[in-house]
């Protein structure tokens, strides 16, 4: 799979952990062109070591999802420095840590639309600011869990508010096929991150999944990394509206 001659747009990337890393390393090593981005001065550090090890330069730019005036401004800079957009990787997550461990009848209001504008919302906002830049058509990719269709411990609003990303996955399929812009989420396996850690228990999820996943193994995030650069290269030109699983075949098991 090559995506020579591709320019990309990766959100989400924190550390070397990310899951939005292991997609955009991936999508370098095939041949893309990357725009970064980081939340907060907190993360820019990070992201610009990151990047400066791909070997080929790549845009950095900063981009809160939640705010729409840095949304418009990340793809003024964008069509400013690098004309068009093939694809946009989407690994923007976000919910209180006490909305992860209190009992989800506890969660608050705030907690709900903080949970569902960062992570479900922002998508549909990002396909917005791409579509100009997509005029020969190009891919958007990503990122759910299976807590969108089962209760899982403590993910809670997260549930809720993945449950809204597959969906807004589904609508903007449908909305922007015409255009020729595909739009796929990876379902991945439990992989420890930052987000993650967020998440209470989570130690005891990666535990089941070793020991029942058809794979007997947990995910790793170069399997996620490989998959991604296949839904967003020409390989998975036919597939839209497609929510992919990487999660060691967890999915299918009913105990
Ligand atoms: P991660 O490394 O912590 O990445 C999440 C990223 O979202 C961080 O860079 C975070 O920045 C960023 N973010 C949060 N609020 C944001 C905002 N308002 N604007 C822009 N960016 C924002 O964790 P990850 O596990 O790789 O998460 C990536 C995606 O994969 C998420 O959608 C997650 O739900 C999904 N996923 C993860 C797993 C897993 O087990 N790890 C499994 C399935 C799906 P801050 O650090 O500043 O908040």
């Amino acid at each position: 799979m090559t995506l020579a001659g591709k320019k990309g747009l990766v959100l989400g990337v924190a550390n070397k952990r990310s899951l939005a890393w292991a997609i955009a390393k991936r999508a370098s090593e095939a041949g893309a062109e990357l725009a970064l981005t980081f939340q907060g001065e907190r993360l820019e550090e990070n992201v610009r070591d990151l990047a400066a090890t791909l070997g080929r330069e790549s845009l950095i730019h900063p981009c809160d999802v939640a705010a729409d005036d840095q949304v418009d401004a990340l793809f003024a800079k964008i069509g400013e420095s690098m004309g068009r957009l093939d694809f946009v990787v989407h690994g923007a997550a976000f919910a209180p840590r006490e909305a992860l461990s209190a009992p989800f009848s506890q969660t608050t209001r705030e907690a709900f639309r903080m949970a569902l504008d960062i992570s479900a919302y922002s998508l549909i906002a990002l396909a917005r600011g791409a579509q100009p830049l997509m005029a020969e058509g190009g891919s958007l990719l990503t990122l759910t869990y299976l807590g969108a269709e089962r209760v899982l411990p403590n993910y809670n609003v997260m549930g809720v508010a993945k449950a809204a990303l597959e969906c807004s996955v589904r609508y903007l399929a449908s909305d922007l096929g015409p255009q020729n812009i595909r739009v796929n989420a990876i379902s991945a396996g439990p992989v420890k991150t930052l987000a993650a850690a967020g998440i209470s228990g989570f130690s005891d999820i990666l535990g089941v999944y070793r020991e029942r996943a058809p794979l007997r193994r947990n995910t790793e995030s170069g399997e996620v990394g490989d998959t991604g650069v296949f839904l967003i290269s020409d390989a998975a030109r036919g597939i839209t509206g497609e929510v992919l699983y990487v999660d060691g075949g967890y999915h299918v098991m009913g105990m």
